[in-house]
């Protein structure tokens, strides 16, 4: 009987970043524009965040990456994570800034934080995604795509790159 056949889960398409990839079920989330099944790739990626010190070194571009590649949320809250996420990717791409440093910028970039706007996202087709972070067998691979995702979703947000360059400078200017 045809019946009989185990049918495979219907494949989805991430609305942030377009993975394609079987629905495991529950709610996507609310936090991000994504899938539930990018979301629970990126639960994996950042399980590795937390268990590997090497990897750890480059966690705040996996949150910033992600972050950047599924915004959409019009929030108060959600505008202001979006654009504190482009400000040290900015930092970490084109400044070469150390990204362990990601922390303590996103607390100085608050305490003097402009007031952000809603940046239209980008149309972003083809960049890397966090499930190509997640094929990474070794940390040292894991940090080389994490480097790579996080400069193409930056190159991606590039109709947007002046405004975050003034942000950075607007709330990263020491003062007296
Ligand atoms: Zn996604």
């Amino acid at each position: 009987m045809a019946g009989d056949r185990p049918t495979a889960p219907a494949a989805t398409t991430c609305p942030g970043c377009g993975l394609v990839a079987p629905d495991p079920g529950g709610a996507a989330p609310a936090e991000h524009r994504a899938s539930a099944a990018c979301s629970a790739a990126y639960g994996q990626v950042l399980a590795r965040s937390y268990t590997d010190p090497a990897c750890r070194r480059v966690h705040q571009m996996v949150v910033d990456a992600y972050a950047a590649q599924h915004a959409g949320g019009t929030t108060r809250r959600q505008v202001q994570t979006v654009a504190l996420c482009l400000m040290t990717l900015c930092l970490f791409v084109e400044d070469d800034v150390d990204i362990t440093e990601g922390p303590a910028l996103h607390k100085a970039m608050v305490a003097h934080r402009p007031d952000f706007t809603w940046l239209a996202p980008p149309p972003r087709p083809g960049l890397l995604t966090v499930a190509d972070v997640l094929t990474a067998e070794s940390p040292t691979e894991h940090c080389r795509v994490v480097r790579e995702w996080g400069a193409q979703v930056w190159q991606a947000w590039s109709p947007h790159h002046a405004t975050v360059r003034a942000w950075n400078a607007q709330a990263l200017t020491p003062r007296t």
